[in-house]
């Protein structure tokens, strides 16, 4: 009879975070998967859990997750484990489910310590509706255009962001979502250092100019306004049309585009921009 394959949260910060039922999991099964095993050996000894160890991790996890696969199948149970916080939320683990559900592999996940929900949850910001938009990619175009198809949307919107990246991508938000936007910056969740800034992009970006980043962040980003309360200023449509136009579109494509989305005068957006 096949096993199972488990799939554990472990502490984002705080080591107290770790529960019963994750302790119980790890010291029952046959073998543990874990992201970097250097960094899940230092928990499991400060819980005094002494199982094997496999790596699984980005670059192995095509060769490594077949093996997984063919263990569990074979009557093993594993538990998936990630440096810090749910496996599979922008952590390897979401092909490995996957490969187990296809050969029709229990799977079971412990709800535990994840940085997107912890961060949503004392943002301040709307928490009914939100996306989660994991990391932006390292290059402009792609952030971009990520961050353009999000200009609109309305519901909250949660990023993770590495410190010595933030101000950029503060600048590339602020561009697309507009200075006054509010944002929740969450650093350092459940260690000594915690702390949520809530402010606005203008904010934000005074403070980290001012100041270096340091520590893990989540950003957590308002909605945009709906439709009907919405009015762009021509200021605005000029920075769309000016974005459009540096990934690529024609001037004269750009300007259309942004004046149709606006009702705003085509030919005074198009002298704007020149
Ligand atoms: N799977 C993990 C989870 O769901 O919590 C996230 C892993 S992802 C590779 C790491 C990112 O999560 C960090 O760059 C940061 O954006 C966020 N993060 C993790 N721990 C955090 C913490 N204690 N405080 C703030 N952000 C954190």
């Amino acid at each position: 009879m096949a096993g199972m394959l488990y799939l554990v949260p472990t502490p984002i910060g705080n080591l107290g975070d770790i529960s019963t039922r994750c302790r119980e999991i790890l010291s029952s099964v046959d073998f543990i998967a874990a992201e970097d095993t250097r960094v899940s050996l230092k928990l499991l000894n400060h819980m005094q859990i002494h199982k094997p160890l496999v790596s699984y991790y980005e670059h192995n996890k095509s060769l490594k997750g077949d093996k997984i696969v063919q263990r569990i199948l074979e009557g093993e149970t594993c538990a998936l484990v990630s440096d810090a916080g749910s496996p599979a939320i922008s952590d390897p683990g979401e092909d490995l489910v996957r490969q187990c559900a296809e050969a029709g592999i229990t799977v079971c996940a412990i709800p535990g310590p994840c940085a997107v929900i912890t961060a949503l949850s004392i943002s301040g910001l709307p928490t009914g509706r939100f996306t989660f938009e994991g990391f932006l990619s390292t290059a402009k175009k792609s952030r971009m255009t990520h961050l353009e198809a999000l200009r609109n949307e309305q519901r909250t919107m949660v990023f993770y962001e590495a410190p010595h990246k933030l101000l950029n991508t503060l600048e590339d938000m602020s561009r697309v979502f507009g200075s006054e936007r509010r944002i929740s910056l969450c650093r350092e969740l459940t260690k000594l250092h915690e702390e949520v800034f809530r402010t606005t992009f203008a904010g934000a970006l005074a403070r980290y100019e001012e100041t270096p980043p340091k520590g893990e962040f989540v950003l957590v980003v308002e909605g945009a306004q709906p439709e009907e309360e919405k009015t762009c200023t021509m200021e605005e449509a000029v920075e769309q049309a000016k974005i459009l136009m540096e990934q690529g579109m024609s001037r004269k494509d750009a300007v259309r585009k942004v004046a149709q989305e606006t009702g705003l005068p085509k030919n005074a957006i198009y002298d704007a921009t020149l």
